[in-house]
């Protein structure tokens, strides 16, 4: 992509609204722009990253055998009436009349639509067990929307729900998820630490939220030090032994209870992106989800739900990656994996070097965000620190005379002058 044809709406100043870094950098990296309280538009570089946050996500679902479908937006009342929820939700449902004054919704979450979907088709424990998913925006009507995309009203949510005969069953449902939660997380370049979270009425210990640490988080947590020392990237990642490990949020956490020696109880600020939950029989059994045993009789089938905040994801990677100058992109959710930089777009030379570079890279299927404007050096890599290309090749008049480019790493800032070849090479791995 030529930046010359490109929109990106960089702002110079840090809008005053914005209170935590990852809102402001995604306001001035032009990724975002706010059209109602809590509601955005994803602009160019925005849509892009939230789109590979989406790839990865969606990877780990199908690999961890979730089958991915698409539930709608706008759901009918009558259907929440059924599992009771369409007078209990309160106020973050955004309840509205279609034309017939018919009662609709718009959908904070799809526990019941996917439960009508399952007890039309489903009858028998052979068919079990089943996984859905989709990737869809949810609508919450939050008292106080905030932090950007973080906490907002309309925000892209990855929703699961398990379909197993019997909590036996469940449980090894609900760690695929554990399991498959971790490794994308850890694809992002994130490390999130599973907590025990309420189960309410349910009971047991099947609920986790997944924090990242960060010092703008929303709850304060703890955790065993042992987690320091997790590989989130094993590929044999053993979900019980993480579970032993302590880690809670605040309203879970209890100093009298605690079983981590003081020494060993690390504290910080935690972002919630993902909450994983068991309950039952609680949609199935109101609203007639069953399926037949072995044995011929009819029973509730065991659910769960399974939640990652894809959009609130963006802003959480941002908080985790940034320094004074801009954001540090993750090379896995990169908007472009390289951006190239001519200093002087007068000289020829140094032009045609870039364009060649460009359409290399470009054809060795690498993503290239290349600033080809008029525009003054300082500007042009002021403006490639803000928006954090993992890559930045400076092309110039004394390098291009002799075929020469400067490359450096965004995270770390290390330079290198390189052969074009040698450049390419290194850049396409
Ligand atoms: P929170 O306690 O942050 O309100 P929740 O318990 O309401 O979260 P879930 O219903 O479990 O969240 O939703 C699954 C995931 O969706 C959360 O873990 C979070 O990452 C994301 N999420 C929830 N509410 C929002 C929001 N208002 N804006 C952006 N992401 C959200
Ligand atoms: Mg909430």
């Amino acid at each position: 992509m030529r930046l010359s044809r490109y929109f990106l709406p960089v702002l110079k100043e840090t809008p005053a609204e914005a209170e935590i870094v990852s809102h402001q950098l995604m306001l001035r990296a032009g990724m975002i722009q706010q059209l109602s309280a809590g509601i955005y538009s994803w602009l160019p570089l925005g849509w892009r990253v939230l789109q590979k946050v989406e790839a990865i996500v969606r990877e780990e679902m199908d690999r961890s055998g979730a089958i991915e479908i698409l539930m709608p937006t706008i759901q009918p009342a009558d259907l929440w009436r059924e599992s009771g929820r369409y007078d209990a939700y309160g106020k973050e449902m955004l309840r509205i009349k279609d034309r017939h004054e018919r009662d609709m919704l718009f959908g904070p979450t799809n526990e019941e639509n996917v439960t009508d979907i399952f007890r039309r088709h489903v009858k028998s424990y052979r068919q079990l067990p089943l996984n859905l998913y989709h990737i869809q925006w949810k609508f919450r009507d939050e008292v106080r929307p905030r932090f950007g995309v973080m906490r907002g009203r309309e925000f892209l949510m990855k929703d699961a729900y398990s379909f197993d005969l019997d909590l036996e069953g469940a449980r090894r449902s609900y760690d695929a998820y554990f399991v498959a939660y971790l490794r994308a997380f850890h694809r992002m370049g994130l490390t999130a630490i599973p907590m025990v979270a309420d189960t309410g009425p349910i009971g047991g210990d099947m609920s986790h939220e997944f924090q990242i640490l960060a010092s703008t988080g929303e709850s304060e947590v703890f955790f065993d030090a042992a987690f320091e020392d997790i590989d989130f990237g094993d590929p044999n990642l053993d979900p019980e032994r993480l579970k032993a490990l302590y880690a809670a949020a605040d309203e879970k956490h209890d100093p009298a209870t605690c079983p981590v020696p003081k020494d060993r109880l690390r504290s910080g600020r935690g972002i919630e992106v993902g909450h994983i939950f068991y309950f039952g029989t609680k949609y199935s059994e109101p609203m007639n989800a069953t399926v037949s045993t072995a044995d011929g009789a009819d029973v509730p089938v065991h659910m769960g739900s399974y939640g990652i905040g894809v959009s609130r994801l963006v802003g959480a990677l941002i908080e985790a990656n940034h320094d004074a100058a801009g954001i540090v992109w993750p090379e896995s959710v990169a908007p472009f994996k390289v951006g190239i930089v001519t200093i002087r777009h007068d000289d020829e030379a140094a032009n045609a070097l870039a364009e060649d570079l460009y359409r290399k890279l470009t054809g060795a299927g690498v993503e290239v965000l290349w600033d080809d404007r008029d525009e003054r050096a300082g500007a042009k890599f002021a403006t490639m620190d803000l928006i954090g290309l993992p890559h930045q090749v400076t092309v110039g008049p004394r390098g291009a005379k002799s075929g020469r480019v400067e490359v450096k790493d965004r995270r770390g800032g290390a330079k290198d002058e390189l052969s074009l070849d040698a450049a390419i090479e290194r850049l396409a791995r």
